[in-house]
């Protein structure tokens, strides 16, 4: 695996890559990999070759009050597992040679960066947007992958690839789990203690939604009304939001249609956690629904 710091050798690197023909992956992170990333990085590595992690604790998607000083950082350990995992290239730049003195340009996704993670995280998607925006210019990747445990971050950044005329194709996979249901992801490492187990709360409510609907449940408010109720029995937990949109605008739906997803943010003591369901129209069966967790 090669190592690479800067945007210029990068940019090198992948342009001679395609002057080849070589079908280009990417697979965006903030480090601290765990199976969730690894699982991104597998499916990169069965459609493309080269594939390019890139590991990049971006400031510019943290609000001021939030946690990018403390956010984990092993990046030792990173690239053992990269090479491990028989990753061609890490792309790990500081945050001056991504944002150099005078830096002014963003990307602002209208609309759908605004309501849920958005409204909670007041310009979050704009730092989110602005770097994947960097980062498909500097590796010009033919793939890149995203995990569904951030769905609303996926389906941002799908607009900004349709609205930009990008030429890379955004791939969206499942959430990886822990044993007892929690979604793996590297703010797990900030729960203490009786906080995670207490974390379970956010795959038990959901699991509860999935039974729900697969007994025949459609109505959105009391699905919802489910779900505050189990976090609420949590006494380590607290709702931030819960609440059933349609996937594709992100607008809250009365009752479950098409694409769904039930979109949960929870705080386990000071960490906030998220995790979600996808509700999807079974092709096969008429009037049945796939659910995902
Ligand atoms: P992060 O390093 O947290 O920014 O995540 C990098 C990518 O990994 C994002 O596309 C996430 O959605 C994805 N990811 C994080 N955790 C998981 C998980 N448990 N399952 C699947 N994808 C994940």
């Amino acid at each position: 695996m090669e190592l690479i710091y800067t945007v210029e050798w990068m940019q090198q690197v992948t342009r001679q890559g395609r002057a080849e023909g070589s079908l280009i992956g990417l697979v965006p992170t903030m480090g601290a990999l765990h199976e969730g990333h690894l699982s991104l990085i597998r499916a990169a590595q069965k459609q493309c070759r080269p594939v390019v992690v890139s590991l990049f604790v971006n400031p510019k998607q943290f609000g001021p009050h939030e946690d990018l000083e403390k956010y984990p950082r092993q990046v030792d350990a990173d690239r053992t597992l990269l090479e491990r995992q028989q990753v061609s290239y890490l792309f790990a730049p500081t945050a001056a040679e991504m944002y150099p003195d005078g830096f002014r340009t963003y990307v602002n996704v209208e609309g759908l960066g605004e309501r849920l993670e958005g409204r909670s995280r007041a310009g979050h998607f704009r730092g989110v947007s602005t770097v994947v925006l960097k980062l498909f210019e500097i590796v010009r990747p033919h793939f890149a992958y995203f995990g569904r445990k951030d769905a609303q971050q996926a389906r941002v950044i799908r607009q900004m690839v349709r609205d930009l005329n990008l030429d890379t194709e955004v791939v969206v996979c499942p959430i990886v789990r822990e044993v007892d249901g929690l979604a793996i992801s590297s703010r797990n490492a900030y729960l203490k203690g009786e906080e995670r187990r207490a974390a379970t709360v956010l795959y038990r409510a959901l699991d509860a939604v999935r039974q729900e609907i697969s007994q025949g449940e459609r109505d959105a408010v009391r699905l919802v009304a489910r779900v505050e109720k189990i976090i609420a029995a949590e006494p380590l937990a607290s709702t931030d939001y819960a609440e059933i949109v349609d996937a594709d605008t992100f607008e809250p739906v009365l009752r479950l249609r098409r694409s769904c997803l039930v979109l949960l943010a929870v705080f386990v003591g000071s960490t906030r956690l998220i995790d979600n369901l996808l509700v999807e129209e079974d092709e096969s069966e008429e009037g049945s629904l796939r659910i995902s967790l």
